[in-house]
């Protein structure tokens, strides 16, 4: 994962190795090499910045308390903030108190959004959970399809839209399976909806309407890991336009350089709840930002 930023974090540490004692000039050799390779992963740069500037001010203060094995010292604080830039402490799902919890995903088109919604179905009915997918992507063709196949595997169901459900009306649709799930007693309501190839404020219109006709409780944003400088933009650009209060990463197995990862959560405030590693069902996890850092730094 991210082997390219990995090899390059790893490198930046090399000539501090068997130094006894590091100078204000070797910290910040390292800390330019950590730069450069942070920028080369695309991370944006008001967190390259931030990132670099922590490290450097606990690397010095390291060096002045004279710590043993100072190498070591300096990957122990980058390991430490790449977690704090991931996002710390993982989060629960917010669940409702009462009646299904209704979880909507955002995202553009292809970032994974129909293909997580059957993942979490299958986690969460793993959980003891009756899980209903709601098929309000109507722009896709197939998606509805797409979303059958997948509830199907998941071994939950799945409220398509049907003469009378509103066809045709993807806010309809939301609306009327939200209110299936609290008639039918689900745990929780998976509402998937369109995306488009770029942002634009026709999809994001749409994805506003249906979030105030079904208020949901977790409005969790897909981003492909693998879209490098764009990731940015498109994050902000649905923060800003339906928001939302988680990420989940997708792509994750590709060979993503890493900036979509480190980024997401600096640029927009929200944490990275899951990650999707792959097409399969059960290619999916909760986001441990302790984890992904030992993975970056392996
Ligand atoms: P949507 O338009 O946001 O609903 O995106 P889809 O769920 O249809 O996913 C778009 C494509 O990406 C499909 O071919 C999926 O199989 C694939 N995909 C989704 N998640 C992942 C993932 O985590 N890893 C990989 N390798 N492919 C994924």
């Amino acid at each position: 994962m991210f082997g390219n930023l990995s090899d390059r974090l790893t490198a930046s540490f090399s000539s501090l190795r068997g130094k006894g004692r590091l100078t204000d000039a070797d910290i910040d050799a390292t800390v330019s090499e950590i730069r450069r390779a942070l920028l080369e992963a695309d991370v944006a740069l008001p967190v390259v910045r931030s990132f670099t500037a922590a490290v450097r001010e606990k690397a010095k203060d390291a060096a002045r308390s004279q710590a043993l094995n100072p190498a070591q010292q300096v990957i122990k604080i980058v390991n430490d903030e790449l977690i704090e830039v991931l996002g710390g402490q993982s989060r629960e799902i917010s669940w409702a108190e009462r009646g299904p919890t209704v979880i909507m995903l955002a995202g553009l088109q292809g970032a994974g959004k129909t293909t997580l919604a059957g993942k979490l179905g299958r986690w969460l009915r793993d959980q003891g959970k009756r899980v209903l997918l709601v098929a309000s992507d109507l722009q896709r063709p197939n998606a509805v399809t797409q979303l059958s196949v997948v509830a199907e595997r998941a071994g939950v169901h799945v409220w398509a839209p049907e003469p009378g459900n509103g066809v045709g009306d993807p806010v309809a649709v939301a609306r009327s399976g939200v209110e299936r799930g609290r008639s039918h007693g689900y745990d929780v309501v998976v509402v998937d909806t369109a995306g488009r190839l770029g942002v634009d404020a026709e999809m994001m219109d749409q994805a506003i309407r249906i979030r105030d006709a079904v208020s949901p409780h977790e409005i969790l944003f897909v981003l492909d890991a693998m879209v490098g400088q764009d990731a940015v933009n498109t994050s902000v650009a649905f923060r800003d336009g339906v928001g939302f209060t988680g990420v989940v990463l997708s792509k994750l197995d590709g060979d993503a350089r890493g900036g979509a990862a480190l980024s997401v959560r600096g640029v927009t405030g929200a944490p990275v709840l899951f990650s999707s590693t792959g097409e399969g069902l059960t290619d999916f996890e909760r986001f441990h930002a302790d984890r992904m850092a030992s993975r970056i730094l392996d």
